[in-house]
């Protein structure tokens, strides 16, 4: 009953000229100019800076889509320790999500009402041998993160995840690698280059102007045919495979029932959905029996 409701209400919406809803999850090192930590975190000496570059990125994706009649936009700070935004640089009728841990992480927010997800600033997978800093969540505790046997980037599983919710990933933002590596998969998805990978702490870039003008048209232009997109669907049950930089993590997993040792480093955990693997994926990144407060 409440389905039908909803579905009736979904129809009067689309039938009175609908606007889109649109999550915009931003990762630093895709963006234009970023080729090593110097640009990625606090202790960085172009940090500072980078932040303002990240912050105008976000606002040429967001610009984009308002100019292209999106009425509704959620941005998720998506990097480091999530505080990277300039927010009060962000126009006032959006909102951010901000900090971990948060469910659904990268792409946290998402759900059914949304339209379409942009990803600005990702970077290629850790099996991946080229890319810009490519890492999969982790750099310094994973070495794979696989889903039904496929190994997967970040921006792979924001798909999987939204899919799940029945919204597409419709734009990708960062180097040729990152943006190639999740067109291969998704097959329509647009994308903007900023920069060419010359190696992991090496690129040929665009300015952060440049950039920014690509951002914009781009966002526009996937707004504006929004319907051509399709949500990714993973099938179920899903298997998550992980493989860890060291050893005692799958040691430790591997006490819970829920759990398999698939060898020395990885481990195995089947879910019903992606829904209940992206939880588990949390859990597996935040618990330590000793975190504090
Ligand atoms: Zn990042």
């Amino acid at each position: 009953m409440k389905t039908l409701l909803s579905a009736i209400i979904i129809t009067s919406i689309t039938m009175i000229g609908y606007s889109q809803k649109i999550l915009i999850s931003v990762d630093m090192e895709g963006l234009a100019g970023v080729v090593t930590e110097q640009q990625l975190g606090p202790s960085g000496f172009e940090y500072q800076r980078f932040r303002q570059f990240m912050t105008d990125e976000a606002n040429a994706a967001i610009q984009g889509a308002l100019e292209a009649g999106a009425r509704e936009i959620v941005v998720a700070d998506a990097h480091g320790n999530g505080q990277n935004l300039l927010i009060e640089q962000l126009p006032e009728d959006i909102e951010v999500i901000r900090s971990w841990p948060r469910r659904f992480g990268m792409v946290a927010g998402i759900d059914e009402t949304f339209d379409g997800v942009m990803l600005i600033g990702y970077h290629s997978s850790t099996t991946n041998k080229e890319g810009v800093r490519a890492h999969t969540f982790s750099s310094a505790r994973l070495t794979n993160v696989s889903v039904n046997e496929i190994p997967v980037s970040e921006g792979m599983w924001a798909a999987m995840v939204t899919g799940t919710f029945d919204v597409p990933v419709i734009l990708i933002t960062g180097d040729d690698i990152a943006t190639r590596e999740l067109s291969d998969f998704l097959g329509d998805v647009e994308t903007v280059v900023v920069k060419q990978a010359y190696g992991f702490h090496a690129a040929k870039s665009l300015t952060p102007m440049a950039a920014v003008k690509k951002i914009k048209e781009s966002s526009k232009r996937t707004v504006a045919r929004i319907s051509d997109f399709k949500p990714y669907k993973v099938e179920t049950p899903v298997l998550l495979d992980v493989s860890f930089k060291h050893y005692r993590p799958s040691e430790a997993l591997a006490y819970l029932s829920i759990v398999e040792r698939i060898d020395s480093h990885s481990i195995r955990f089947r879910g019903k959905d992606m829904i209940e693997v992206a939880d588990f994926f949390v859990f597996l990144m935040e618990y330590n029996s000793s975190t504090q407060p």
